[in-house]
């Protein structure tokens, strides 16, 4: 055999491989920063895991693809999802108008709302007006941060909730806005801080993916309906929710 079909033969194989590696994963990007929807943890403690994970996981074997999870900033993933470097947004991203006008979303797959974290002294709230003029910490470019402003000028962003919760814990800020859940779970293990629910409206979380994607999307609602149908999803959430 001479160079030349060697070298052919050898590009060949590269490109069919190539091929081959982008069809079967479905990249998903979160903000592993979120427990009991994601966070860093495992055998290993650099395992990404959690409700939507799982989730995630499922929605790939049903597209006969392998999960892989891309852990990166939360303000980052519409960027990444409509660059193309992700194929999917499973963080708890709460479904909005202003995300649907770059994003398509799954149907809901979640109810959660905002409460307010605050240290176990402070005894200054008990309504949603008496967030007036306070210092708020939240994560960047989430509902909470948007939310913030309707109430303050002082809001203090972070790029992860627990990074909001320690500069709560060290008095830096008045408060910390965010999802219902996280807050429940950064709680249980800083008994410091208390959580006060106001009345805040019902948020939705859903899946996001390209507005490109609708083949992927009809997937991911197959998935999530026939979960939810089966038991899956009841079951995961028994496994997650404490
Ligand atoms: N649900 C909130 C949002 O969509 C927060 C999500 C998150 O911090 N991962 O903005």
């Amino acid at each position: 055999m001479n160079k030349s079909i060697l070298l052919a033969g050898f590009t060949a194989l590269l490109l069919l491989s190539g091929c081959g590696k982008e069809q079967d994963y479905l990249v998903v990007g979160t903000n592993a920063a979120f427990p009991p929807f994601e966070y860093v943890g495992g055998v290993s403690g650099d395992q990404v895991m959690g409700f939507d994970i799982d989730l995630a996981r499922k929605v790939a074997e049903d597209a006969g693809k392998t999960l892989k999870v891309e852990n990166m900033k939360f303000d980052s993933l519409i960027v990444a999802l409509n660059a193309g470097k992700i194929d999917m947004i499973a963080s708890g991203m709460t479904i909005t108008p202003e995300r649907q006008a770059s994003v398509d979303f799954s149907e809901p797959y979640y109810e959660a709302t905002q409460v307010v974290l605050v240290n176990k002294q402070d005894d200054s709230i008990h309504s949603l007006a008496d967030l007036t003029g306070k210092h708020f910490a939240v994560q960047l470019g989430s509902t909470a941060d948007m939310m913030a402003k309707k109430y303050t000028q002082s809001v203090t962003a972070f790029n992860t909730g627990f990074e909001a919760i320690m500069e709560l814990k060290n008095g830096k800020v008045d408060l910390v806005l965010f999802d219902s859940e996280p807050a429940a779970n950064y709680l249980a293990k800083n008994p410091e801080l208390k959580l006060i629910s106001l009345d805040f409206p019902p948020e939705f979380y859903g899946f996001a993916v390209a507005k490109s994607q609708p083949e992927l999307l009809a997937s991911i609602n197959k998935t999530l309906a026939t979960m939810k149908q089966n038991g899956e999803y009841d079951a995961l959430l028994a496994k997650h929710m404490k």
